[in-house]
This record gives structure tokens, C-alpha cells and sequence, in this order.
């Protein structure tokens, strides 16, 4: 049983990047974890974005970290490396998901660059893209998500404080899956794509 890490600056952005590989994890039976580091305090005016995270998590019974760094005002700097080296330290992760640093999202770029410190023992690190990951972002390891598809779409969705927004679609979200899967010529496959940032075997 391997443990997994996802790493998330926001409480829909591990839905978006990783939920369906996730899933694949867990059904494997392996130990899946997500931390978030913000409330997500800053894309809403009322309500709880955390309640939507505890409801998507559950859909697959992944184990959920909160921590309350500030929406929008992530630092890469040791405040935020001492938060992910505390979840590394108390999991010790076989492998790590975080957003990558080719993100036009100052809190995404800031959480890649603090990860990159904070997960320096872990021998497997894996950046994820978000709908505001830039043109930069080329993934060479892919998962096929198929067998998850729906699961994510409806992990997506729960997020409802964040609904309207074009790219937490139905049509969105599967889109970008099909896309990265004719990215390896794959017909009717559903994908999500990383950029390996370590791997040692
Ligand atoms: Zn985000």
C-alpha cells in the first residue's frame, strides 16, 4: 500500500487537477491524503468552501488536512514550507500531487515552489494542472481516468460556491480529459495529465 499526497492551495483545485488519478489510487488500495491550504476564503462572500471539500473528499473516503494560510497571499516561503513538511513529516508520502509552477495563479505558483522544499524526502513529486496553469504546462505522465470520469465531474460539481464558472462545466472539465488523452492517441479514453518533477526508483 503506497501513501499519497495531494496538495491543494484551494478547496476545488484537487478535484480539477488529480481526482480522477485519486480515485485510481484509492481503489488500488492505497492510502490517499489531501491537504489544503486554504480555507478559499477569498472566492467567496459567504458560506464554507471547506464543507464542499469534506463532501468531495468523502466521495472516494480520502483523508482531508485543513490549514489556514491566506486565500490569494500564499508565500513560498518557510510559513508555507513548514506547513507541507509537517504533512510529510506526520505521512511520509511515497508520492506528492501539487499544482504546477507554470500557473498564471500566484497562490498555485507560490504552493509549487514551497512544495519543491517541503517535499524534499519524498522520492516522487507529480505537478497537476488547474484551469489557470499556463501554456508552459506540457505533461509527460498520464493516467487514464476513464473508469473515474464521472466520479470527478461530480466532484467538481459539489463545489457549487464556485458553480458559475466556465471551467468547472461538465462539458469543461470532460473536455480537457479527452483532450489530453488524443494528446497520446487515445480514442475514447478519458486522461489527466502531470509533469514529472522527480522520480526516484
Ligand atoms: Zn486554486
Amino acid at each position: 500500500m503506497k501513501t499519497i499526497l495531494a496538495i491543494g492551495p484551494h478547496p476545488d483545485d484537487i478535484e480539477l487537477g488529480c481526482f480522477g488519478t485519486m480515485s485510481r489510487f484509492k481503489k488500488a488500495g492505497d492510502n490517499v491524503n489531501f491537504l489544503i491550504l486554504t480555507k478559499g476564503e477569498g472566492g467567496i462572500l459567504e458560506g464554507d468552501r471547506t464543507l464542499e471539500s469534506i463532501e468531495s473528499a468523502g466521495l472516494i473516503g480520502a483523508k482531508l488536512f485543513f490549514e489556514t494560510l491566506p486565500d490569494r497571499f500564499i508565500s513560498e516561503g518557510p510559513e508555507t514550507i513548514s506547513v507541507i513538511e509537517k504533512y510529510v513529516e506526520l505521512l511520509k508520502p511515497n508520492a506528492v500531487f501539487i499544482p504546477s509552477g507554470n500557473d498564471t495563479h500566484q497562490d498555485h505558483r507560490a504552493t509549487f515552489n514551497a512544495a519543491l522544499v517541503g517535499c524534499r524526502p519524498v522520492k516522487e513529486i507529480y505537478a497537476y494542472e488547474t484551469p489557470s496553469t499556463s501554456r508552459n504546462f506540457a505533461p509527460n505522465y498520464f493516467v487514464d481516468i476513464t473508469d473515474f470520469m464521472e466520479l470527478k465531474i461530480k466532484a467538481v460539481k459539489i463545489h457549487n460556491s464556485q458553480g458559475g464558472k466556465g471551467y468547472m462545466a461538465d462539458r469543461a472539465v470532460r473536455g480537457l480529459a479527452e483532450y489530453r488523452a488524443f494528446d497520446i492517441l487515445l480514442n475514447d479514453k478519458y486522461v489527466e495529465g502531470f509533469d514529472i518533477i522527480k522520480v526516484i526508483k
